[in-house]
């Protein structure tokens, strides 16, 4: 059996499963400190014997290939946890193979080996939660630079009728700083749940949605683009998304269907799990 960690900056879930992605038991709780959060971890792997374990965890986290920290949080706010060796205490309590990666690397691979790519050779999943993250898997590997990348952070040009000065503390006006669930409540005033029947809300949302996918499209070429997370849950989001997008693209790309370019998610809410399974196999 394979271990499973989503390391969300919420909430922990953890599982078990079978290398073909059957998840046997799983269980999940709120992100505290690390001592706390860690010890609720063990006490759910002790119940089960792994010989392996794949974690998926929020960031910005230390892949650097031959850094004496790789696996740690680095400069994160949630304080607790900042420059805290997550893969050394892993490593150090468990006693077994641990790989490491972001929380969308893992939803990808999920989805990629697992879910909507699976006939494909290369996905890019896109996060819209509290933050905004996205990351590709080509021929089975996540894409790894120098670091993991932080295409959340892409400069958008702004909607002619949006006033909102971005709430990314570092960029203002980046795709977080716009299109997140905290921008969306920044600019409107209330959650994005409380909004559903605002048109303009979505209207500018899948502005910056589109134009952030096809910056990654003319960039990546990826075969399949996933978009999940919390702001996602306003499914009209998804055929705004498209029509946007094509109009931008505007003939220069032959895309055959959009529908099958740009997609939900495919796995119900378990491709971060699965794809801490796939991730801890393929190490
Ligand atoms: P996280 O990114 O923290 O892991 P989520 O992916 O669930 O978690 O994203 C949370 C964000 O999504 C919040 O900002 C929340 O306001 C927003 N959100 C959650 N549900 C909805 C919804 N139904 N409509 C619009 N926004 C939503
Ligand atoms: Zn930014």
């Amino acid at each position: 059996m394979i271990g499973a960690i989503e390391a969300g900056g919420t909430k922990f879930v953890c599982a078990v499963g079978n290398p073909d992605g059957t998840i046997l038991d799983r269980t999940s709780f709120p992100t505290t400190t690390p001592e706390e959060t860690l010890a609720k971890v063990e006490e759910f792997f002790s119940q089960h014997p792994i010989e392996k374990m794949g974690v998926g965890a929020f960031g910005p986290i230390n892949l650097r290939a031959n850094s004496e920290n790789y696996g740690a949080i680095e400069n994160t706010p949630k304080v607790p946890w900042r420059y805290y060796p997550f893969l050394e205490e892993l490593e150090k309590r468990f006693n077994i193979p641990v790989a490491i990666n972001t929380d969308v690397i893992a939803a990808c691979l999920g989805e990629y080996e697992y879910g909507i790519g699976k006939d494909v050779s290369s996905c890019l999943y896109i996060t819209v939660g509290t933050g905004i993250g996205a990351g590709l898997v080509q021929d089975g590997k996540p894409f790894q630079g120098r670091n993991h990348s932080e295409m959340g952070h892409v400069l958008l040009q702004k909607h002619p009728e949006d006033a909102f000065e971005g709430a990314c503390p570092n960029h203002g006006t980046c795709l977080e700083g716009l299109a997140s669930g905290p921008a969306i409540e920044a600019r409107h005033g209330r959650k994005g749940a409380e909004l559903a029947d605002e048109d303009q809300v979505w209207e500018i949302e899948a502005h910056y949605l589109a134009q952030a996918i096809l910056d990654f499209f003319v960039v990546l070429s990826p075969e399949k683009i996933i978009l999940g997370g919390g702001v996602m849950k306003q499914e009209k989001l998804y055929p705004m998304v498209r029509e946007k997008f094509m109009e931008r693209l505007n003939g220069y790309i032959e895309v055959a269907d959009v529908n099958e370019l740009i997609v939900a998610p495919g796995l119900n809410d378990e491709q971060g799990v699965k794809g801490c399974i796939a991730l801890a196999i393929k190490e």
